[in-house]
């Protein structure tokens, strides 16, 4: 990029001071120099820095790859949307390029679709603790630690989606909501004022009344289930019975229909690894007789070995003809689902990375389960526009797999859905030049750039979405009658 380019962008950007720039840099303001030209023709080169959070010299060594460019202009290209530290002692992300900086040499139309937003689904991790210690899960590792989300924060965010419109709300994140004690208070809250709320739970406790009264009334349960082998449930997840499973489940749609209601719609969730998947087919079955209206599969992420228990290995890393056997039985038990009337999914291109592992330079066998795009691919995704993961510390994310785009302690929820991290995140995909977490996302799929562009558009000119994307509409919108 040249000088030109360089100024505009961080004119635009609203990143340099000025006045501060001229407040430090005594000879320059003598000289009587336009300080921005100064600062990209001389002053970065010279370690001067052009904004009181900004430090080139700490940017540019903790981020090698800033190379020879100017590391404020950078910054506004690449670092902000990832987060990167602009300074030493930094407690959060750094200062955040104005929206303006967006877009550089994007035509108007790609403007316009950054800059829309319709938020139909938001994920509310009420904490990031969990009472289980699932072997294949971070929760697991040593230095793991979870937090928990005030009630008055929620109260405050619950005001703040309603005022947005925001009708869909999923109870958690990345820990067990069921764990905190009086948890059912945060959901009676929102289903009081007409929600509708989901949650995806272990249901490795079992619930008192109370528990299963308000279950009963969500809209939909995801139940993580990894087998129906006891001793193996009580080896993968640790001393989790799946007879309690079960037996909340059941009592959960009970509860609904005593009542003269619908009981919610129910998906089972599994995390396939070498040791579980002998018996997919067995555990649809039964999830299928139980009522269950879909049932979602994801590979295993391979975290470090523990000591003293069954580890276990993604799909991938097995030998040849054992991952021959488990496309087989995927294949078995998503045909057995799908003739009975109920959705299964696996993530994006995990049935080709078991077949082939040893494509992407072999990523898949540490449970990496996406093919990186190519030149001209994107992935298919609206999350950015649709979907918001706001966490128990506060940090609001754009999707499951992406760094934070703020933090609602920071800013107001709005402000970061508007913000720069957001719209950039959303210009790479609609551009294709995906970041590292988009481009190994396991979660969508690869397509070519124009497919992408031509989905976000009919999305936001069809005004007709009612099912947010990428959710099955089975679950979404057909509760058990
Ligand atoms: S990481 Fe995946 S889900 Fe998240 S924004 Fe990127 S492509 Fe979408």
């Amino acid at each position: 990029m040249g000088e030109a380019h360089d100024i505009d962008l961080i004119r635009r950007s609203r990143l340099f001071d000025a006045t501060y720039y001229l407040a430090n840099q005594a000879d320059v303001a003598a000289a009587g120099v336009d300080p921005l030209l100064h600062y990209v023709r001389y002053g970065a080169r010279e370690n001067r820095n052009p904004h009181p959070e900004f430090d080139g010299v700490y940017y540019s060594t903790l981020y090698p790859e800033v190379g020879a460019a100017n590391p404020l202009a950078h910054y506004i290209r690449e670092g902000a949307a990832r987060g990167w530290l602009t300074r030493s002692g930094m407690a959060g992300p750094g200062p955040q390029p104005h929206p303006d900086a967006l877009a550089d040499d994007v035509p108007a139309y790609l403007k316009d679709l950054i800059g829309r937003d319709r938020l139909m689904g938001v994920h509310l991790e009420i904490t990031s603790t969990c009472n289980l210690r699932c072997i294949y899960c971070a929760v697991s590792q040593p230095d793991y630690t979870g937090t928990t989300m005030a009630h008055a924060q929620f109260l405050e965010l619950h005001d703040t989606l309603a005022a947005m419109g925001v009708s869909r709300v999923c109870i958690n994140g990345h820990g067990e909501t069921t764990s905190v004690p009086g948890w059912q208070d945060y959901a009676r809250h929102l289903i009081g004022v007409g929600m509708d709320v989901r949650i995806i739970s272990n249901f490795a406790r079992e619930f008192s009344d109370d528990e299963v009264e308000i279950l009963s009334r969500f809209q939909s349960i995801t139940i993580s289930i990894d087998t129906l082998d006891r001793q193996l449930l009580k080896e993968l997840r640790r001393q989790v019975d799946v007879r309690t499973i079960i037996l909340n489940q059941v009592r959960v749609q009970a509860a609904a229909l005593r009542r003269g209601a619908r009981t919610p719609g129910i998906g089972w969730s599994i995390v396939l690894c070498d040791q579980n998947f002998p018996g997919l087919t067995d555990l649809v079955a039964a999830g299928l007789a139980l009522g269950v209206r879909q049932f979602s599969c994801c590979n295993m992420t391979k975290y470090p070995d523990l000591p003293g228990i069954r580890n276990v290995y993604p799909l991938p890393s097995l030998p040849a003809d054992e991952r021959q056997n488990a496309i087989a039985e995927i294949g078995r038990a998503g045909e057995l689902a799908r003739r009975h009337g109920a959705a299964f999914s696996i993530n994006d291109d995990l049935m080709g990375i078991i077949g082939n592992p040893d494509a992407d330079g072999g990523r898949a066998a540490n449970g990496q389960c996406a093919r990186l795009p190519t030149v001209g691919e994107t992935r298919r995704c609206l999350d950015p526009w649709v979907f918001a993961l706001i966490k128990a510390n506060g940090d609001v994310l754009p999707c499951c797999w992406q760094n934070p785009i703020g933090n609602i302690n920071e800013a107001t929820f709005a402000e970061i859905r508007d913000g720069w991290p957001v719209r950039r995140l959303r210009q790479n995909l609609l551009e294709g030049t995906l970041d590292d977490n988009c481009g190994s996302c396991p979660s969508r799929a690869r397509i070519p750039v124009a497919e992408q562009v031509s989905r976000v558009r009919e999305f936001f000119v069809v005004e007709q979405a009612t099912v947010y994307p990428g959710e099955s509409a089975n679950v979404a919108a057909a509760p058990i009658a």
